[in-house]
C-alpha cells in the first residue's frame, strides 16, 4: 500500500499507485500508531471529491472530479476522534489547462506518484466537535 523511510520524527511515505489517498494515510497513521502529527506532500491522482463547507447550512458540499490532475499542493493535520486515526487534508489539484481547483479532501485515488512527509510529534490530540462552526475542531 505504502513504502516508507524514517528521519527520527519524520516519515518520507510513497503511497502505491492506485490507492486512495486518505486511507492509505490513515493505515500508515495506525500502522506507527501517530496520535497527532503533520503532513505534506504532491502526486497525481484521477479521481477525487473535494469537499466545501457551506457556514449558513454548516454542512459540507462534494464535488467529485474524474480526470488526471497533479496534486499541487496536499497539507493536513493528524489527530484521533474517538481513539480513531482523525485525518485532517486540504488538497490543491491542477487540470490539463493548469487551471487549480481544491477543497478539503475527502478522498483521491492515485494516477502516478503520492510522496509526503509526515511528522509525528509526540503526544496526542483529540477532536471535539463544535456546534457553531459543525467542525470536529482540535481539543487542546
Ligand atoms: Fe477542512
Amino acid at each position: 500500500m505504502y513504502a516508507f523511510k524514517q528521519f527520527g520524527s519524520k516519515y518520507v511515505l510513497s503511497i502505491d499507485n492506485h490507492q486512495e489517498i486518505s486511507a492509505a494515510l490513515a493505515a500508515f497513521c495506525r500502522e506507527k500508531d501517530i496520535r497527532c502529527g503533520a503532513v505534506y506532500g504532491l502526486g497525481a491522482i484521477n479521481k477525487a471529491t473535494f469537499r466545501f463547507l457551506d457556514p449558513a447550512t454548516k454542512k459540507y458540499v462534494d464535488k467529485t472530479f474524474e480526470e488526471q490532475m497533479e496534486i499541487t499542493n496536499l497539507t493536513g493535520n493528524i489527530s484521533r476522534k474517538d481513539g480513531e486515526v482523525y485525518l485532517h487534508l486540504h488538497i490543491t489539484a491542477s487540470r490539463r489547462d493548469y487551471s487549480c481547483i481544491g477543497g478539503h479532501l475527502l478522498s483521491a485515488v492515485l494516477s502516478g506518484a503520492c510522496e509526503l512527509v509526515v511528522e509525528s510529534f509526540d503526544g496526542e490530540i483529540g477532536r471535539r466537535f463544535d456546534p457553531e462552526t459543525g467542525l470536529n475542531l482540535y481539543d487542546l
